[in-house]
């Protein structure tokens, strides 16, 4: 575990690392981790807490990853940037 933030709002964000995470989401959140990796087609990747994963689309760019806004303590938004 690690400590960072959200390359989309940039709210802190723990880090347990590795894909099995993905399958745990919705359950154990507060266990494994508030954020994941997010690789995208182009070939970066982005750290992004599951607020932002839950505001993305389905196949995000990293120009959807920059206009990801904070909104409260649990959601997050596309901005209009
Ligand atoms: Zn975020």
């Amino acid at each position: 575990m690690s400590k960072d933030s959200c390359d989309g709002c940039g709210r802190t964000v723990t880090v347990s690392g590795g894909i099995a995470n993905l399958w745990s989401f919705g359950r154990d959140a507060g266990t494994v981790g508030t954020a994941i990796t997010l690789e995208l087609e182009d070939g970066t990747s982005h750290l992004l807490c599951y607020p932002c994963l839950e505001a993305i689309p389905d196949y995000p760019t990293a120009e959807d990853v920059e206009r990801l806004e904070q909104v409260d303590g649990e959601s997050s938004t596309l901005g209009t940037r």
